[in-house]
């Protein structure tokens, strides 16, 4: 069985990693399951680099292929604000009712046509040979005006989506997981570890 450490913290990243990964023979383990505990400081300017800033940071510690990812939100009429500062947007303690109430305030008056919206994922793989793979994935979207729905966390309440015509926190976690810029960027990397690393895939 081959391992990989995702560097997360997140439980929920880590169960839509496992569930993705469940038909291969992969083995997969968080970094505190692995012992690992680095600070990494995200300085990258883009989300495929700041993906490649946490595996690299991680990949120095073990011999295991390591997965990282980075994600946010990029908003057209704001020059694509808060993109890879989405965590930190107003301050890392904000609450998301602040911050989405903010956002919806800055684009008082901006038409729906012009309000639109992306959730942008990358990952990167470090293999133990020293190759690196990046994927990148996004859902589509628009700002609506006011804040909907009780699932997701951080933007979902104001991400609304055309063809649902609801926001991502009024959908369930596998309609949101089915479509969402973190499950096809998994799944993309998924295909390019099965093809890259000798990994069996028993249903296959
Ligand atoms: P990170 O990739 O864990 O560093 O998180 C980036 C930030 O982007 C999160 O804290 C959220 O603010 C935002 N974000 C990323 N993906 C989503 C999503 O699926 N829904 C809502 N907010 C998201």
């Amino acid at each position: 069985m081959r391992e990989i450490i995702f560097a997360t913290g997140n439980k929920d990243k880590m169960r839509e990693i496992r569930e993705i990964m469940a038909d291969t023979d992969m083995n997969i383990r968080s970094m505190k399951e692995a012992g690992i505990s680095v600070d990494i400081v995200e300085d990258g300017k883009t989300f495929e680099e700041n993906a490649k800033i946490k595996a690299r940071a991680v990949a120095a510690h073990t011999d295991a292929i390591v997965l990282a990812d980075d994600s946010g939100l990029e908003i057209d009429a704001l020059g694509k604000e808060p993109g890879v500062y989405s965590a930190r947007y107003m301050g890392e303690d904000t609450s998301y009712d602040i911050k989405n109430q903010n956002l919806i305030e800055r684009l008082k008056g901006v038409p729906k046509e012009e309000r639109t919206a992306r959730f942008v994922c990358a990952i990167a793989a470090v293999l133990p040979d020293g190759r690196e793979f990046v994927t990148r994935q996004t859902m589509e979207g628009y700002i609506g005006w006011e804040p909907e729905g009780e699932n997701g966390f951080g933007y979902d309440p104001i991400f609304y989506l055309d063809e649902y015509g609801c926001s991502s926190a009024a959908l369930s976690p596998e309609q949101k997981n089915a479509i969402s810029h973190r499950g096809k960027a998994l799944r993309s990397m998924k295909e390019i570890l099965l093809k890259e690393v000798t990994i069996q895939n028993p249903l296959e």
